[in-house]
């Protein structure tokens, strides 16, 4: 059995081998693909002190700085089901895909998210080559370039008011007759020169010249009419989903989006377990926000530990 047994394998999940292995604790990490989010990457531009990277190398890094210490690191194991200990100080259990069960003193949940996709044709091809997903990360590869950003709910919107200030021209398109973001975010976005609207619009295809991409076609839902959009980057901002599906009737209490709620410990509803990263519901999902919630969930895990 472990005293702290990490589940995920990204950047949170790394973070939190690495600290809780330096307080000499028996630490175990188990990770569905060790790198996460990070190894569907390009270019890296945001990861403070390091000007520039790429992600299967950032990725290739945080398991080398794990494997510095001695910690378990089980690789292609997908968690199914937690089982919370029976009683306060008990062992909790996770179930895995492979049939295997692990036991540990202390849990920390870093499973991560996914950007819901688009599912149209050219969105997988030109991924990273015009299709984005995170303004924060991309946003400054398109600036000068015309983009459109999918979707117009609060982060569809925000997305369209941060790249409209670094990029030619934004077309925001929403599927639906109106935006579903808050009244002040749509304010501020109609009061920008650079930025066009199309409601009703159902995104049909990602154009491209075979390297990048070069266009947008999406469909007029009223009158079914089609139409393209030359452009150099499509933004997908449709929903970022949390990999909890697995904790589904488990004690530990998730949002209405289903993200994992945390104290400022990054303790989670159940005692002993921790989570941290893209999986919680504390905002603003990157790289170092990632590493920064590990370190401090391994931390409050360790506290946890000497006070039981
Ligand atoms: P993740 O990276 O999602 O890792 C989750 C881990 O959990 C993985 O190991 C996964 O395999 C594992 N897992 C999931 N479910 C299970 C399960 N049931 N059982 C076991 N293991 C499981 N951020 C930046 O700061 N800068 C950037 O430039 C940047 N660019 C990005 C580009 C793209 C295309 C994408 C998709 C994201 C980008 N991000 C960027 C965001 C960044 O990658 C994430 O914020 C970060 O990876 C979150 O780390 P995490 O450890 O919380 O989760």
């Amino acid at each position: 059995a472990f005293d702290v047994l990490v589940v995920g394998g990204g950047p949170a999940g790394a973070a939190a081998a690495v600290y809780a292995a330096r307080k000499g604790i028996r630490t175990g990490v188990a990770a569905e693909r060790f790198g996460g989010q990070v190894l569907d990457t390009l270019a890296i531009e945001n990861f403070i002190s390091v000007q520039q990277t790429e992600g299967p190398k950032l990725a290739a890094a945080l398991e080398e700085h794990v494997k510095q210490y001695d910690v378990d690191i089980m690789n292609l194991q997908r968690a199914v089901t937690l089982v919370p200990a029976a009683r306060p100080g008990g062992e909790h259990r996770v179930q895995f895909e492979s049939g295997a069960t692990l036991s540990s003193r202390t849990l920390i949940l870093a499973t991560g998210a996914r950007w819901r996709e688009l599912g149209v044709p050219g969105e997988a091809e030109y991924r990273n080559r015009g299709v984005a997903y995170c303004p924060h990360c991309d946003g400054p590869l398109f600036k000068g370039k015309r983009v459109a950003v999918i979707g117009g709910g609060n982060s569809g919107v925000e997305a369209a008011i941060d790249l409209a200030g670094l990029v030619a021209e934004v077309t925001l398109i929403e599927f639906m007759d109106e935006l579903r973001a808050d009244a002040v975010l749509q304010k501020k976005l109609k009061s920008l020169p650079n930025v066009e609207v199309i409601t009703g619009a159902k995104t049909s295809e990602v154009n491209g010249d075979g390297t990048r991409v070069n266009g947008l076609t999406y469909e007029d839902r009223a009158s079914g009419e089609r139409h393209r959009l030359d452009l150099e980057g499509v933004f997908v901002q449709i929903g970022l989903v949390p990999n909890t599906e697995w904790l589904e009737g488990s004690p530990v209490e998730l949002s209405e989006r289903g993200e994992i709620i945390t104290d400022e410990r990054g303790m989670t509803s159940v005692p002993g377990i921790f989570a941290a990263g893209d999986v919680t519901t504390v905002p603003y999902k990157q790289i170092v926000i990632a590493m920064g919630e590990g370190s401090k969930a391994a931390l409050g895990a360790f506290d946890h530990l000497i006070r039981s």
